[in-house]
C-alpha cells in the first residue's frame, strides 16, 4: 500500500499533521495502535501556563528554552496551527473559544487551570466577572465528580471570593440500573442512555431538567442561574443537548471534564478523526507499527503486527506516537528507547537522576524524548532521517506538565511537520512538472 505520507499515531499531533496534509490533497494514512491521550484529557488546549497572553509570554519563555519544540515552529506558525485546529473543530460542530488572555478551566477537583482554547461547553472562568452564585451538581451515585470537594477548592480561589458556590445531587430513577454494578456508572455509560434515540433519551433529558429545577427551588439561592454538571450528557456533540436543557431550565449550563474517561477529550478526538476522513484521509485503528525498512537515511516503509511482508510505503512519514503514556517511548532497565525506528532519545545515564525526590519536584524524565533537527526531522545515529518528522509528546526538550504546554506542542509540531512535508512535495512537483497541491498554490 502506497501513500504520500504515513503518520504513526492518531492523537492530537498525528491528527493535526494529517488534517493539514489531507487538506492539501495528499494521500494520507494515519496508523494508530489504540486510544490517545485525548481520551483522558480535558479537551482544552494548553499553550503555556501563564496568567496573561501566552503569545506575549512565549518570546521570553523561548529565550530560556532554546531547544524547545516551539522554537522549531515559531510564533506565527504556532498561531496558524491553533487557528486551523479551531476551524477544523468548528466544521465538525465543535466550537472552541479563546480570549486575549489564557482563561481558567475548571478541573474535576475544583482547581482552575490556565489554558488557551476550550470547547464552548466547558466550565471556564474568562475575562467576564465570575457569577455571583453557581451550583455544582452531580448525579447521585456518580463517583467521578464530587461537587463538595470541587466547591471547597474553588472557594479558595481569589476570582471566586465574592461568589457563592452551591452543591447538589440529582436523582434520576432511570439510572438505578447502575446500582447493580457501580463500576459501570461512568460518564460514557450515562451518556449512552442520554444518546438513546426516541422517547427514552428525551424522557431522561426532561427528567434531568425537572431535577435541576427542583434543586434550584430547594436551594438557598433559587435565583441561581449558573450550573456546572459533569460531562456525561452525550458521547457525541453535546451543544444541541445543552441548549435544549438551558431552555428547559432557564440556566446557563457548562460541563466539567470528569476523571477519565473524559468525554470532552473523546469528542475532540472523534471530531478531528471525522474531519480527517472527510478530507479524504485514511485512519486505521488497532494498527500498531512494529518496525520500519530503511534505505540509508531514508525510511521506505513501515509494517504493523500484521507482518513485515505487508509494507506500508510512502514518500514521507510522521512519528507522532506519543510519550510513555502511549508507548511512543519505552522505559526499560537498560534505558529509554523509541521502539519503531530506534531513534536517538534524550535521556540521562543514571536512573536515579530521572525523577525528582518529591511529587511536585522537577522530573527530568518529563523532558525525555526523540531528538530532531531544526526541521523536526528525527535523528538516528546522530544523523537526520531525511523523510521522517517527529511531532507531539514523543519529542524531547519540553515538559507538558510543568509548562502547561501539552496539546499546544502537539498541535503546533504536527502542523509544522506537515508544512515541511508539503514544501518538499511542492519542490518535487516543480522538478517533475506535476501540478502543485491546492493549499501550497494558495500559500504561494
Ligand atoms: C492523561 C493525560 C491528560 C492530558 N490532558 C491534557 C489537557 O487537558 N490539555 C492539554 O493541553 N494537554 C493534556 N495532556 C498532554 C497531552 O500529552 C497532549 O495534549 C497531546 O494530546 C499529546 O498528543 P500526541 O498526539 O503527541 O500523543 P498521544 O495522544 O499520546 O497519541 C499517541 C498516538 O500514537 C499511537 N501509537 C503509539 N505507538 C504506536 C505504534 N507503535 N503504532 C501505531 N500507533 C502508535 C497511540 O495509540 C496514540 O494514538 C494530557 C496528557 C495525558 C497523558
Amino acid at each position: 500500500m502506497r501513500f504520500d505520507t504515513i503518520i504513526i499515531g492518531g492523537g492530537m499531533a498525528g491528527l493535526c499533521a494529517g488534517l493539514r496534509l489531507a487538506e492539501a490533497g495528499q494521500k494520507t494514512l494515519i496508523m494508530a495502535s489504540g486510544q490517545s491521550a485525548l481520551h483522558f484529557s480535558s479537551g482544552s488546549v494548553d499553550l503555556l501556563d501563564c496568567q496573561g497572553d501566552p503569545f506575549a509570554a512565549l518570546p521570553a519563555f523561548l529565550a530560556t528554552h532554546p531547544r524547545h519544540p516551539y522554537q522549531k515552529v515559531g510564533l506565527t506558525h504556532i498561531a496558524a496551527s491553533l487557528a486551523d485546529l479551531q476551524r477544523h473543530c468548528a466544521e465538525q460542530g465543535l466550537p472552541l473559544f479563546h480570549e486575549s488572555h489564557n482563561h481558567l478551566r475548571l478541573t474535576p477537583i475544583g482547581t482552575l487551570k490556565p489554558t488557551w482554547l476550550s470547547p464552548s461547553s466547558s466550565a471556564c472562568l474568562g475575562e467576564a466577572p465570575a457569577p455571583a452564585t453557581m451550583l455544582l451538581a452531580t448525579l447521585a451515585g456518580f463517583r467521578d465528580f464530587q461537587p463538595a470537594l470541587a466547591a471547597a477548592n474553588l472557594a479558595q480561589h481569589p476570582r471566586l471570593a465574592q461568589s457563592r458556590i452551591l452543591t447538589g445531587e440529582i436523582n434520576l430513577p432511570q439510572l438505578a440500573t447502575f446500582n447493580r454494578n457501580p463500576h459501570e456508572f461512568r460518564s460514557a455509560d450515562i451518556a449512552r442512555l442520554f444518546d438513546k434515540q426516541g422517547q427514552e433519551g428525551q424522557a431522561l433529558l426532561s427528567a434531568l431538567a425537572e431535577e435541576i429545577r427542583r434543586l434550584l427551588r430547594e436551594s438557598d439561592a433559587p435565583d441561581c442561574r449558573h450550573l456546572v454538571l459533569p460531562a456525561c450528557l452525550s458521547l457525541g456533540l453535546v451543544g444541541p443537548r445543552l441548549a435544549e436543557l438551558e431552555q428547559l431550565t432557564q440556566c446557563t449550563l457548562r460541563e466539567v471534564a470528569t476523571m477519565p474517561p473524559s468525554l470532552i477529550g473523546m469528542r475532540m478526538q472523534d471530531a478531528l478523526r471525522r474531519r480527517f476522513q472527510a478530507l479524504g484521509g485514511t485512519f486505521l485503528i488497532s494498527e500498531r507499527v512494529l518496525g520500519a525498512t530503511l534505505d540509508g537515511n531514508r525510511v521506505t516503509g513501515v509494517y504493523s503486527q500484521n507482518g513485515a511482508d505487508q509494507l506500508f510505503e510512502a514518500d514521507d512519514f510522521v512519528l507522532a506516537s506519543g510519550s510513555f503514556f502511549s508507548r511512543g517511548l519505552v522505559s526499560r532497565l537498560g534505558g529509554i528507547s523509541e521502539p519503531i525506528f530506534d531513534a536517538d532519545v534524550l535521556s540521562l545515564a543514571e536512573r536515579d537522576d530521572w525523577a525528582g525526590r518529591h511529587l511536585f519536584d522537577h522530573h527530568p524524565f518529563m523532558g525525555f524524548g526523540v531528538k530532531t533537527d531544526e526541521q523536526l526531522r528525527v535523528l538516528r545515529g546522530g544523523k537526520a532521517l531525511t523523510n521522517l518528522y517527529g511531532a507531539g509528546s514523543v519529542l524531547a526538550h519540553y515538559d507538558p506538565v510543568a509548562e502547561g504546554s501539552g496539546s499546544g506542542v502537539a498541535v503546533a509540531t504536527g502542523w509544522q511537520a506537515a508544512s515541511h512535508i508539503l514544501t518538499k512535495a511542492a519542490a518535487r512537483d516543480s522538478m517533475t512538472g506535476a501540478p502543485s497541491t491546492p493549499s501550497l498554490a494558495r500559500e504561494a
